[in-house]
């Protein structure tokens, strides 16, 4: 199974991706952790990145495409993958498909995660991140998952927020209309609780990737 997710920042992607890679046995591949990684461990990318994820505003495409086309030469990726975060404009979109036609693997879906902006607002607001494990959490000291100290994103503050809303409908929504076209889009509903969420992911996806 080869999916792609998409959906406006604090839509739950990176946890229905948990489940939904889990679920599938494929490998969850999120460029915003592989960036926040990078920035942990003071990598070159990891420093190319800092400025722009500050700032809410997108990686460079050179920079975020190397990265992704170096990631699917992993062997991890041989029965498929779930991609987070990536593609998040038109010009990636493109280089997916060309990446994933020269090995002959075309994705088998895209899957929407639709939510309100008030909400999406609300969400990101609340939301704190773990330090070791990167696991989200809201209203908590304390890691749920790994007991490690929880801090708010840089890009998770108010201004910021705004920001990445507005790069998300300027440059990241025109790609669903793109995946519509392809006849890959698959769209559910990011409002409710997680296990439900996950649960219509799942049934969607059984009905249209076999
Ligand atoms: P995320 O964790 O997916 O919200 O990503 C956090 C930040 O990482 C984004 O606001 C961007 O600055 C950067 N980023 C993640 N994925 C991409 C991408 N596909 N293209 C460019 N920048 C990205």
């Amino acid at each position: 199974m080869r999916l792609v997710l998409v959906g406006p920042p604090g839509a739950g992607k990176g946890t229905q991706a948990q489940f939904l890679a889990a679920h599938f046995s494929i490998p969850h591949i999120s460029t915003g952790d592989i960036f926040r990684a990078n920035l942990k461990a003071g990598t070159d990318l990891g420093n190319q990145a800092k400025s722009y994820m500050d700032r809410g505003e997108l990686v460079p495409d050179s920079v975020t495409n190397e990265m992704v086309r170096d990631r699917l030469t992993h062997d991890d990726v041989a029965n498929g993958f779930l991609l987070d975060g990536f593609p998040r404009n038109v010009a990636q979109a493109e280089v997916l498909r060309a990446i994933l036609a020269d090995k002959k693997t075309p994705l088998h879906a895209v899957l929407e995660f639709s939510l309100a902006n008030e909400e999406i607002i609300a969400r990101l607001s609340a939301r704190r991140t773990c330090r070791d494990c990167g696991a989200p959490s809201v209203g908590v000291d304390k890691c749920p998952t790994c007991g490690g100290e929880v801090y708010q994103r840089e890009d998770d503050k108010a201004e910021v927020i705004a920001r990445r809303l507005e790069v998300y409908a300027e440059q990241t929504a025109p790609i669903i209309s793109f995946y519509r076209n392809e006849g890959l889009l698959i769209s559910v509903s990011a409002a409710g609780n997680v296990e439900d969420i996950t649960a219509s992911a799942i049934s969607a996806l059984s009905r249209v990737a076999q």
